[in-house]
């Protein structure tokens, strides 16, 4: 595809604006969630807050794997940690996100075995250098990496080991936008879909925003460009009465999605209910090592027993970032007790995370 020059996205970016100052009511609000964490970064890179007309409000949602990884998720991967014989196998963004009684960094700091990798093929190698040892990989995740872990328990099989064991928090973007309008706690006139996850299932499992709810949405990349045409797709069918999926990232998402992500997915997992930080129980969104797989679940083959109840940090309210009621500034600890240098809850841990976001970004705009 041809490279556009600075002049031409300059011209494109200003006719997009142009079409959605036409599609937007003066004085009327209008909220539209940016589902993914991705999103949350580039619409801060890219200034498109401050190019929007008034009244045209972003609100960022649950979109970042590691913020919406439930506190009780943290408390079993640190009671696991505790134990002599196992080595948690993770990726180093949650190494900071608070347990109930501290973090994983912690942990490793007091003697814990912590094995921070950059591929999750890498366990299959670590469960074979320690025979006499528990490898357990704490999988979580989106849609977009499911089918890459999916494929590293394979691999495992295939290998023949039984000492690598999988803590499963992988969640489903599609139930959560649900549970977030059955809620009702907040407006919200529009969805801007993630990239990534669509890549993985497509525009389908969107249907029911227009079908049920009579919602638009449009699942966007993350150019400037392509952002300021989803917020003009969806204003367009808000005017129109028309709803249903816009996709102003047809490069790389095709209506059905990837047909051997999703087989992958549909051999090893079964949809389960699974639990999100600040959100409590959404029922189906969740996955469950299933049928031959389901001796890697290490929830199954090395139960915990009574966890006790996660209690989240002191005046964290991640629980109300997460589902777009409070703006990250709005947290009392924000930029106070609260920084990318001494983070408190989980959204200023990962860079996607809103919090993270709004305090890089936010500070000098
Ligand atoms: Fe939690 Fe910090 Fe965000 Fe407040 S600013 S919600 S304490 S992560």
């Amino acid at each position: 595809m041809k490279k556009l020059t600075l002049e031409n996205k300059l011209q494109a970016a200003k006719a997009l604006l142009e079409d959605i100052k036409s599609l937007h009511t003066p004085g009327e609000t209008v909220r539209i969630m940016e589902v993914c964490g991705t999103h949350t970064v580039a619409i801060f890179r890219e200034g498109i807050r401050q190019m929007l007309p008034e009244g045209i409000e972003l609100i960022s949602g649950p979109g970042c794997p590691v913020c919406v990884t439930d506190q009780s998720y943290m408390d079993k991967a640190l009671a696991y940690a505790a134990q002599e014989d196992v080595i948690i196998a993770t990726f180093g963004d949650m190494l900071k996100v608070p347990g109930t009684d501290g973090n994983l960094w912690e942990a490793k700091s007091e003697g814990a075995q912590i094995h921070i990798i950059y591929s999750p093929m890498e366990i299959v190698a670590l469960g074979r250098q320690h025979p006499d040892k528990k490898i357990v990989f704490l999988a979580i995740g989106f849609e977009t990496t499911v089918a890459v872990i999916a494929a590293t328990v394979k691999m495992v099989a295939q290998a023949g080991l039984d000492n690598v064991f999988f803590l499963v928090s992988h969640k489903l973007v599609p139930p959560a936008l649900r549970a977030l309008l059955d809620r009702k706690e907040r407006q919200l006139d529009g969805f801007l879909l993630p990239g990534h996850v669509s890549v993985i299932i497509g525009e389908e499992p969107y249907r029911f925003l227009a079908e049920e709810y009579g919602i638009p949405s449009c699942i966007a990349g993350f150019d400037g460009l392509e952002i300021l045409a989803a917020v003009r797709d969806i204003l367009w069918q808000r005017k129109s009465g028309t709803y249903y999926v816009g996709n102003q990232y047809k490069s790389v998402v095709a209506s059905t999605g990837n047909p051997v992500a999703i087989q992958l997915m549909k051999e090893l997992y079964e949809p389960a209910d699974d639990v999100w930080r600040g959100m409590g129980v959404i029922p189906k969104s969740g996955l469950r090592l299933t049928g031959e797989y389901a001796r890697f679940d290490a929830e199954r083959m090395l139960p915990l027993g009574d966890m006790g109840e996660a209690t989240p940090p002191k005046g964290c309210q991640c629980d109300k970032v997460l589902q777009g009621l409070i703006r990250p500034d709005e947290c009392a600890l924000f930029g106070k007790e609260c920084t990318a240098d001494h983070p408190v809850g989980a959204c200023m841990v990962s860079v996607e995370g809103s919090c993270a976001a709004w305090y890089k970004y936010r500070r000098t705009s």
